[in-house]
């Protein structure tokens, strides 16, 4: 899938915070990921074990937090969770819906040692 530039762009962001902070090492990460975004946690793991080889973001500890679907409903307003990939709404049955959460992939924080 996607998850190689996706875990290029994190390491590249690491290493970038890092550098703007003096570290010596980076220990964790902590990555925010909604459940539809189709990013697979173990993935992200594998190529960050290749990719942070000989950067100081080796070893570092990642954190997946998953981010559940809300849906708002365009017709009455009403926001919800979708159960499966079922988007009509629970309220009135309308198909015309704007995705609020559950689609993003985010770094919420890094942690570094000086
Ligand atoms: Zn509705």
């Amino acid at each position: 899938m996607h998850e190689l530039p996706v875990t290029e762009s994190i390491l590249d962001i690491t290493l970038r915070h890092a550098k703007t902070h003096n570290a010596t090492k980076v220990t964790d990460i902590y990555l925010v990921i909604g459940d539809w975004s189709s990013i697979i946690d173990d993935s992200v793991q594998f190529h960050w074990d290749i990719l942070s080889d000989g950067t100081i973001a080796k070893g570092a500890n990642l954190h997946f937090e998953r981010i559940p679907v809300e849906l708002f409903c365009l017709d009455c307003s009403q926001t919800y969770t979708p159960t499966d990939r079922e988007l009509i709404c629970p309220k009135c049955d309308g198909v015309r819906v704007k995705v609020m959460k559950g689609d993003e992939f985010n770094i919420d924080s890094i942690e570094i040692e000086t």
